[in-house]
C-alpha cells in the first residue's frame, strides 16, 4: 500500500521522457502512483525519469512506444498490466509542433501533427479504454491554449489541438457509462526541450509580455494540474480543459 492522492493507481503517460510529460509523470509517481514512462526515440532521457521515480520511492518503467502507429501502440498498456496488475490512468501527453504559415503547410507537416497528436491520441485511448477497469479511470490530454487562441504561424497545430479538444469533449460522454473521466490541459507557452529544439524560445520575451502573469511556463506549472485531473478530487468533472496559461487566453 502507497500513500498519496494516486495510491495504488497505474498510468500510462506517453511522451514521457522530457518536458511537460516527464513533469507529469514525475508528478504521478510522486502522488503513490506506479507509471510507465512512454518515449518514441530517447530511451536514455526516460530512464532518468524512471530512476528519479524510483529515487523518491515510487516505481516506474520506461517503454518504447511510437504511438502514432497502431503497430506499437499497444505496447505501453500491455507492460502496465504485466508489471503492475491495472490500468488507471492515461496522460496523453505525446505530441509535436512545427510552426509554418499558410503558404509553408506541406502535406508532410499536415500528416505528421495529425498522425500524433489526433491519431496518436485516438489509439492511445482505445488502447487504455479496453483495460481499465469496473472502477473506470482517468484520460489527461494535453492539449494547448493554442486550440483557441488562433495566433499566425501554428494553422496545422491549433487545428490538431482544437481536435484534441473536440475528442475530450466526446470521449467524455462516450465513456462516462464506465465511469471514465476525460479531460484535458491546455498549457500556455512552457519551456521544454521540445520548444528549445523548435525555435520556440525566439517567442520568449513576447509570449511573457502577453501572458498577465508575466513569465511562460515551466513543466512544473502544468503537472499540478494533470495530478488534480487524475485524482477524485476531480471525481465529477468530466469533457473538460483545464488552461494553464498564466492567464492568457
Ligand atoms: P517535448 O519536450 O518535445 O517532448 C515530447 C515528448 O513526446 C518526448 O518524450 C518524446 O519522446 C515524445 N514523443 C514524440 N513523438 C512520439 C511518438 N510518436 N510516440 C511516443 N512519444 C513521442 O514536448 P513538450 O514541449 O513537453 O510537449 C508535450 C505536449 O505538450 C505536446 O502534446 C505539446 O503539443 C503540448 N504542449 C506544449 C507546449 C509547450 O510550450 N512546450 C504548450 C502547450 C502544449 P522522445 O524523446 O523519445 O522522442
Amino acid at each position: 500500500m502507497t500513500s498519496g492522492k494516486l495510491a495504488d493507481k497505474v498510468a500510462v503517460v506517453t511522451g514521457a521522457s522530457k518536458g511537460i510529460g516527464a513533469a507529469i509523470a514525475r508528478a504521478l509517481g510522486a502522488e503513490g502512483a506506479s507509471v510507465v514512462v512512454n518515449y518514441a526515440s530517447s530511451r536514455a532521457d526516460a530512464e532518468r525519469v524512471v530512476d528519479s521515480i524510483l529515487a523518491s520511492g515510487g516505481k516506474a518503467i520506461a517503454v518504447q512506444a511510437d504511438v502514432s502507429q497502431s503497430s506499437d501502440v499497444a505496447r505501453p498498456f500491455e507492460a502496465a498490466l504485466a508489471a503492475f496488475g491495472r490500468l488507471d490512468i492515461l496522460v496523453n501527453n505525446a505530441g509535436i509542433y512545427q510552426g509554418a504559415m499558410l503558404s509553408d503547410i506541406t502535406e508532410e507537416l499536415f500528416h505528421r501533427h495529425f498522425n500524433l497528436n489526433v491519431l496518436g491520441l485516438i489509439l492511445a485511448t482505445q488502447e487504455a479504454a479496453k483495460r481499465m477497469g469496473a472502477n473506470g479511470g482517468s484520460i489527461v490530454n494535453t492539449s494547448s491554449v493554442l486550440s483557441t487562441l488562433s495566433l499566425p504561424g501554428n494553422g496545422v497545430y491549433n487545428a490538431t489541438k482544437s481536435a484534441v479538444d473536440g475528442l475530450t469533449r466526446t470521449f467524455a460522454k462516450e465513456l462516462a457509462p464506465r465511469k471514465i473521466r476525460v479531460n484535458s490541459v491546455n498549457p500556455g507557452l512552457v519551456e521544454t526541450e521540445g520548444l528549445h529544439a523548435t525555435g520556440g524560445m525566439q517567442h520568449r520575451d513576447h509570449m511573457a509580455m502577453i501572458t498577465p502573469l508575466g513569465r511562460i511556463g515551466q513543466p512544473t506549472d502544468i503537472s499540478p494540474g494533470v495530478v488534480f485531473l487524475c485524482s477524485d478530487d476531480s471525481g465529477w468533472m468530466t469533457g473538460e480543459s483545464l488552461y494553464l496559461t498564466g492567464g492568457l487566453r
